[in-house]
């Protein structure tokens, strides 16, 4: 799952990373401390070139800036927080991150001397590539330092270097970004911008996770903003089908969502929520074939959007698998109906969109 990066600097500052001073926006209470950068928590990257990163000094500037970045989708998602960070003084922008290589079986550094925003226009040979073994950590401060030219910092590079180690490995991460590596005016080392994964398998033995992902849907691709028909599936080859069954019966798709094996009441609620912001939504197609997804968690969720969104549009639901018996009498006590097959959603929708 992937973290949102307060979230992940939050880890990164539990190990010792620096970080900068932060708090999260709360809408109706001025900011703690102004002037700040405002970051949109979407779990995507390129918000800076999305205008999702705002620097503001006074108390309107970060009126507007909420109000902007709250409605501002980034690559299909809407963010649910707000960050707000104090402003640092950049004199340079480094790329600094730690992947698994699957061929090497290894953790492996990987850095840049130009980070930010521009970051994939680097040459993929120009990065300094390191192997992290319990042996080689001892020199990667060191080698960083010499490929960043910056020798002064050797020892704050090589703390660092150890403590995302130590981070990766303790999250069982699949994936820890930080880009920009900041180096600032006052000739220290600053974590700009964290981007963190963590291995879902390994969920079991992390009980202290409790990252949004859970409650935020993951998969969710808006395919038209003006589409007629959202749906809702699970599986991404299910989630496909859908899509593609609703387009071969001459409908217009607004989305694709996958809702992932852990979805609860919670998850699916929050999609439906997501979906009644496109503005031409005549139909829901609800398509779920649960294994480790629970029907009944579905009906909830269904039941619960109908009670509090008063506009939801007409719902063609089908439903199998774990606790379909369950799910079945929710939803007939409160006269939902459920439909054997998606070609059946599909035709009722057809007919109650035309
Ligand atoms: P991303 O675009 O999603 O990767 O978001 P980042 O958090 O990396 O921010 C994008 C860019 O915004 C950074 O590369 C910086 O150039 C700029 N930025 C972010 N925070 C600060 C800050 O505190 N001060 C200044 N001057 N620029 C910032
Ligand atoms: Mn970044």
């Amino acid at each position: 799952m992937k973290l949102l990066e307060y979230e992940a600097k939050q880890i990164l500052s539990q190990a010792g990373v620096p970080i900068p001073r932060s708090f999260l926006v709360e809408s109706k209470k001025p900011a703690p401390f102004l002037p700040a950068v405002i970051k949109s928590q979407v779990p995507v990257g390129g918000r800076g070139k999305a205008g999702g990163v705002a620097i503001v000094t006074t108390p309107e500037e970060f009126a507007q800036a909420i109000s902007r970045i709250q409605q501002l989708e980034i690559k299909g998602f809407l963010p649910r927080r707000l960050l707000g960070e104090e402003v640092v003084d950049i004199k340079h922008e480094y790329y600094l991150s730690l992947i698994i290589d699957k061929q090497a079986a290894a953790i492996v550094l990987m850095a840049h001397t130009d980070g930010g925003i521009e970051v994939e226009e680097n040459q993929a040979n120009d990065f300094l590539r390191v192997v992290l073994t319990a042996q080689t950590i001892s020199t990667a401060g060191n080698k960083l330092a010499e490929y960043f030219d910056l020798p002064e910092q050797t020892f704050a590079l090589q703390e660092l270097a150890e403590q995302l180690y130590q981070c990766f490995i303790q999250n069982d991460a699949l994936l820890l970004e930080i880009n920009p590596l900041i180096y600032t005016g006052g000739d220290t080392l600053v974590a700009g911008d964290c981007k963190m994964e963590c291995d879902d398998a390994a969920a079991f033995r992390h009980p202290e996770w409790d990252f949004e992902e859970k409650q935020a849907e993951t998969n969710f691709v808006t395919l038209d903003e003006h589409g007629e028909v959202a749906t809702i599936a699970n599986g991404a080859g299910l989630a496909m089908a859908t899509v593609d069954a609703v387009a071969d019966a001459g409908m217009k798709p607004a989305n694709f969502l996958d809702i992932g094996g852990g979805a609860n009441e919670a998850s699916v609620l929050a999609a439906f929520e997501r979906i009644m912001e496109y503005p031409d939504i005549r139909v829901i197609i609800i398509n779920i074939f649960a294994g480790i997804t629970r029907c009944d968690e579905i009906a909830k969720a269904v039941i619960a959007a109908r009670s509090r969104i008063p506009d939801l549009p007409p719902l063609y639901i089908r439903l199998a698998g774990t606790n379909f018996e369950q799910a079945a009498q929710l939803l007939s006590e409160q006269h939902i109906p459920t439909l054997a097959t998606l070609e059946e959603c599909i035709q009722n929708a057809k007919e109650a969109a035309a």
